[in-house]
């Protein structure tokens, strides 16, 4: 097991919640302190409140990961007798880095919204808001006949050839490959100074562009040539769809019984609801934090319910007006990322063969309280 240090661990992390999914101008990554130092416990929080850092400080605690980024605003100064100000003092005097994923884990596959929609149980989910789609390439490869499958194989186990849910996908034809090794070469068949035909096959699959280097990388292993001859084609087709938000199939309830099954699934006593208790609700939309503005994107994907937080008084009415039920649980139900980050990242931490504790913060930081 090898100890790592704060780069090691956000490397991990970003494999799976990027920055470049987050929204334009969002506060995220590191935030404060630093992440050359070996890092022995993680912390997940949704918020950094002055109790969760004591509570980092009481457990011995290198990193905190937030959802919520503590530092949102600039900052004008630090100073040290205002709350915020005793934050940082406190971090820093502790060496405890703060790295905030806000709108990325949002966005991300697995993310805040994703574990919203699994535990409210939708089904045949979709992104409710695209905010971005991934490019694709296609890679185009000669190999001999004798390597085709090997080649083929390795190309969709390292994630080329996906199309929706069809792995290793990829089309073949057989030519005759030509070429004439230099001097100085080391052929795998043929020798120096004389024209070579070998039967080859041509290998075509499609690639996600993120996975672009580590395909090629698998691929020239793979490949018994010293030279591979290969090409990178840039494709109009888009990849997959990532969003804010999701959207999907809920059993056929009323929306009184849904508004239970969110308190349940989302361990709250009491949410908002706007709309006929008794209406029939099959199709439901959520989306983790403040989802004012996309309220009409729920109802265009013909959604009945609407599930967020920090619902205005007018976008209730405006969205009661055009037949939209909500409900609002409250931001803080975005809490579901603590428990469910951490099994994430500990699961990618032992692929990697990391020696590290990783925990949720305890502290409950909902501000409200209903007497
Ligand atoms: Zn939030």
């Amino acid at each position: 097991m090898k100890k790592p240090n704060g780069h090691e661990i956000i490397q991990l992390f970003e494999k799976f919640s990027p920055k470049s999914l987050a929204m334009e101008g969002d506060k995220i990554g590191l935030q404060i302190g630093r992440l050359n130092q070996k890092v022995k416990r993680v912390m997940i929080a949704l918020d950094v409140l002055e109790n969760v850092i004591d509570e980092a400080i009481e457990k011995d605690v290198q990193l905190i990961i937030a959802h919520h980024p503590p530092i949102f605003r600039p900052l004008k100064n630090i100073i040290t007798d205002t709350v915020q100000g005793r934050m940082i003092e406190k971090l820093i005097k502790h060496d405890i880095a703060v790295y905030a994923a806000h709108t990325n884990l949002d966005v991300a596959k697995g993310g805040v919204n994703d574990l919203l929609a699994d535990s409210l149980g939708l089904k045949e989910v979709e992104v409710l808001v695209p905010t971005f789609e991934t490019g694709l390439k296609k890679l185009v490869v000669f190999v001999p006949e004798t390597h085709a499958d090997e080649l083929r194989r390795v190309l969709g186990d390292v994630g080329a050839g996906y199309i929706g849910n069809y792995s290793h996908c990829s089309f073949s034809t057989s030519g005759t490959g030509r070429f004439m090794p230099g001097e100085n070469t080391n052929p795998y068949i043929g020798s120096a100074g004389k024209i070579e035909a070998v039967d080859e096959v041509r290998i075509e699959t499609i690639v996600p562009d993120k996975l672009l280097k580590k395909v090629i990388s698998a691929m020239i292993k793979a490949h018994p040539y010293e030279e591979v001859a290969y090409d990178v084609y840039p494709l109009e087709n888009k990849g997959e769809v990532l969003g804010l938000g999701r959207v999907g199939k809920i059993d056929e309830m009323t929306l009184g019984e849904f508004a239970e099954k969110v308190k349940t699934a989302l361990d709250v006593n009491h949410v908002r609801v706007v709309g006929d208790l008794n209406t029939k609700v099959t199709k439901a939309a959520v989306l983790g934090g403040d989802g004012n503005k996309y309220w009409q994107h729920a109802k265009f994907k013909g959604a009945d319910v609407y599930v967020t937080g920090d619902i205005y008084y007018h976008t209730a009415h405006d969205a009661m007006m055009e037949g939209l039920n909500m409900i609002d649980p409250g931001h803080n139900v975005e809490k579901i990322m603590k428990k469910g980050l951490t099994n994430i990242l500990l699961k990618l931490c032992d692929e990697a063969g990391y020696e590290v504790e990783i925990f949720p913060s305890e502290i409950n930081t909902d501000p409200f309280q209903f007497k």
